[in-house]
Order: structure tokens, then sequence, then C-alpha cells
């Protein structure tokens, strides 16, 4: 394939920075490099009434665009002017292409909230999705039949809070790992001064919690593979959340089935813990090996029967689109797990960030073209299987620009992924890395609030 590459060159305002996101989507069919020869410029203008937005190569403009609209500053004018500046550059890659995109001018990373806003319209989401935003249709009725397995699981009251911890160690680094996790060999000396730190900001935590009367919907305990980790120092760490609210739905991120031990799965269900999961990514050994994930499928079913016999809900992750697998691959990989009936089933569609130690080595490009097939054929036997999609999310840089799509048996959906995906719930967090989010229902306002990234960096915020 002949990519077309460009230099991007815009002089934008703020709010419209994100809008060579949208060219960016058309990879590998059009590459963004500042080294390419060609430059792509868009340029945008406010008259008295509209709005006029031009894109040329070169010195030759090969595309202008007007849209209708009194100026004033505010919300909407910036949404409306957003909106049609990606929907020109849309149309122009799709034009020069002839790649049709499934989420069309879509760029964001949680296409339910839209929706979510569009519903508050009186109108049909899932046209406005198509008609609007290009969306296909068999994408919009995805999003429109998560938001709808999401009703009576949906946040909307406004003391609500959830607890996130990060635990920020593995065992070994997958090779498309993107996250800040460390070898816990590397990192050994520094893990009582990691678990010193999180509980004391877990008793911030839970302080607050009291003083602003909240309402603890879920725990989830994330990493990184938190049961990497020894059975009592993780016990250390989930003995304050613990009193959070007894009951309540309690994720650990068990992950890595090499991690796992009868004395770790019984430290888990006597924390009250709910919810682990266990992510087998594929049951083809070779490609295991090839991730660096040093564990086989063997100890996959290992880790599920004996996480069985304690009760707990289990999730499974399967990527779609890992390099040197095929459709065969994948689909005898999603039989394999269906075959288990654990209550979630996530399938992910593999993105490579930068920080994947194999970002750089050409093994991205094997995975084009398969990845729609796979998940698509995904859909259908889970739906087949009583599985319905709950929540979903997108990120940069996917294969054939999908997106990530849990399921669940009926009843089973998981509240914390529903509230972080769908923003309607404050997050209260602890952990390097880890982001408290503060949702402000009455003001339709978001806060973050980081940690520190670095495991360093957080030991030494905190003083230890
Ligand atoms: S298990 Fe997850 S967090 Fe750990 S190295 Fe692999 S991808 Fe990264």
């Amino acid at each position: 394939m002949n990519s077309k590459r460009f230099r991007w060159s815009a002089d934008l305002p703020d709010y419209l920075n994100d809008v060579p996101e949208i060219v960016r989507a058309y990879a590998p069919y059009i590459v963004l490099s500042p080294e390419a020869d060609e430059e792509l410029n868009l340029t945008v203008r406010q008259e008295r009434d509209c709005f006029l937005v031009g894109i040329s190569v070169g010195k030759k403009i090969v595309r202008e665009e007007k849209l209708a609209i009194a100026y004033e500053e505010g919300l909407l004018y910036k949404k409306l002017t957003k909106r049609f500046c990606k929907n020109a550059l849309h149309d122009w890659c799709k034009e020069i292409t002839g790649v049709e995109l499934p989420y069309g001018s879509l760029t964001g990373v949680r296409p339910t909230k839209l929706y979510y806003e569009l519903m508050q319209n009186n109108g049909n989401p899932e046209e406005v999705l198509r008609d609007t935003f290009f969306v296909s249709p068999d994408r919009a009725r995805l999003i429109a039949e998560v938001v709808a397995n999401q009703s009576g699981y949906y946040d909307t009251d406004p003391h609500s809070a959830d607890i996130f911890v990060n635990i920020p160690f593995c065992a070994t680094r997958c090779r498309y790992c993107s996250f800040i996790s460390s070898e816990l060999s590397q990192v050994r000396k520094k893990i009582p001064a990691y678990i010193a730190a999180v509980r004391e900001e877990l008793s911030a935590i839970l302080k607050k919690i009291k003083e602003e009367n909240l309402f603890v919907r879920a725990v989830y305990v994330g990493g990184g593979t938190p049961t990497s980790l020894e059975a009592d120092e993780l016990k250390s760490i989930l003995e304050p959340v613990a009193q959070a609210r007894p009951g309540v739905e309690f994720t650990v991120e068990a992950g890595r089935p090499d991690s796992f031990s009868r004395e770790k799965l019984e430290m888990l269900a006597s924390m009250g813990v709910t919810r682990i999961s266990i992510n087998p990514q594929t049951f083809k050994a070779r490609t295991l090996c090839e991730l660096g994930r040093a564990h086989t499928p063997e100890q996959v079913y290992l880790a599920f029967s004996l996480s069985r016999e304690f009760g707990f809900d289990i999730n499974m992750d399967l990527i779609a689109g890992l390099p040197g697998e095929d459709f065969e691959d994948f689909s005898d990989s999603l039989k394999k797990t269906l075959s288990l009936r654990p209550e979630n089933i996530t399938i992910h569609t593999l993105s490579i960030k930068r920080g994947a130690v194999f970002r750089n080595d050409g093994m991205e490009k094997n995975v084009q073209g398969i990845v729609k097939k796979c998940v698509d054929f995904a859909r259908a036997e889970l739906k087949s299987a009583g599985y319905l999609p709950y929540y979903m999310y997108r990120q940069k840089n996917m294969a054939d620009n999908l997106e990530n799509v849990g399921y669940c048996l009926p009843g089973k959906q998981c509240l914390y992924n529903i509230d972080y995906m769908e923003e309607t719930t404050t997050v209260l967090s602890a952990g390097a890395g880890a982001m408290s989010k503060y949702v402000h229902k009455d003001e339709n306002r978001i806060e973050r609030l980081p940690n520190a990234k670095g495991l360093d960096d957080y030991l030494a915020k905190k003083g230890v």
C-alpha cells in the first residue's frame, strides 16, 4: 500500500488543536510526518455570518467549505465549528483514499458519552451518528446497544464515588505495553515504601468519603498486575479499601495467570473481592511467548478453575490483531474463552501507543485488515452465546480504527467500567500514575487531579 504523506500545518485556536486527529485516523493510508515533502494546510476564518474552512495541499486549494453561523463565543459555537473542520477533513481524506472509517469523523474516546448527549436533544441519536458524524450503520447500532445495556446501571446519583488503586508492577513487561508498569524484580526494594504511601492516600480518601457523605459504588484495583505482589503485600493495600463499603462491587485485576496462587485467591476472597480478571489475550502459545507474557494457555485454564472455587465474577480479555495472528487464531481463542463462560469478556483491538516496545519494529503493519473481521465475528458469537455489549471505548492508533468492547452476561455489568467510561461518577484514586476525577454533575464539569506518574516521582512526592 502506498501511503500519502503530508506535513501538517495550521494556525488554529486552542480549541481546534485536536482537529488533525481525524487525518491521523486515516493511517496508514495517510501519514502526517514533519519530514514529508508536501504540506497539508488547514485555514479557518470567521466572517460576520459564516465560518470558512479551507484545505490546501502545497499551494493548491483542494477544498473550501462554508458554515452559516452567526459569530458568537461559547461552547456550542466551539463544538459546531470543530465538528465542521473535522467533517471537511474527513470528507477530503475519504475522497483521496477511498476508505470509509467505521466511526466516520468521530475521533473521541467515548462514543457512548456523545450518544447520551444526543439523547438529550430529543432527536434520534443513532440517526445523528450516521448522518452528521458519518458513523457506519453497524457501529451506530453498537453504540446504541451499549447504551441500552447500561440501563439501570448508569449512575445518576450526585453523591456517588468509586475508589481506584493503581499497582503498577508486573512480573515481566509485555511487548505491547504502554502503561507505566515496572518489572517487579527491578523495584523490589521500593515495594514497602509504595505500600505505605498508598495506604496513607487511601486513609485520606476514606476520610473524605466520610466527611462529604459520599456513597461508594465500586472499588477497582488495577495496574499493572496487582497479584504480582505477595499475598501479604497486596493484603496491606486492600485492607483499607475493604472497609469503604463492605459488599460493594470490588474488582482486582489479577490479569496475568502466572501471578495466581490459592493463597492469594483466599486472601482476595477474605477481603470481600467480588470480581477478578484473568486475561489470556490469546490462547496461542507462540504469540504469548512473542508478546513477552511468560505464561502458557494451560495456566489460564488452571487459574480459571482455581478462581471458580472462590465464586468470583471473572472477566477475560482478548486482543484482536495481535502480530502474527490470523482470523483462525483469534476465533480459536474466542471459542476457548467462551467454553469457560466467564461473566465478562472484553474484546480489545490492538493499539500500539508510544512506550510499547514493538511500536517501531514493523509488527504493527502486519495487523491491518483482519481486525474488523475478528471483532465483528466476536460480536456475533458473543451475542448468540447470550452476552451483551455494555461498555466501550476507543483509543488512538487502533488497528482498523475500531474499538474496545466489554461484554457481559445479563446482570453482570461492571459498574466501575460504566462509571469510568461515561464519566458520571467521581473517582478517588491512589497510587503512582492514578488520576482522581471529581464529577460536578450540577455544573456539568469534571476536575482532574493526577498523581505523579513514575514510581520514583510518586514516592518522592509522598515523602517516602
Ligand atoms: S500485564 Fe498489562 S500492565 Fe503488565 S506489562 Fe503486560 S500489558 Fe503492561
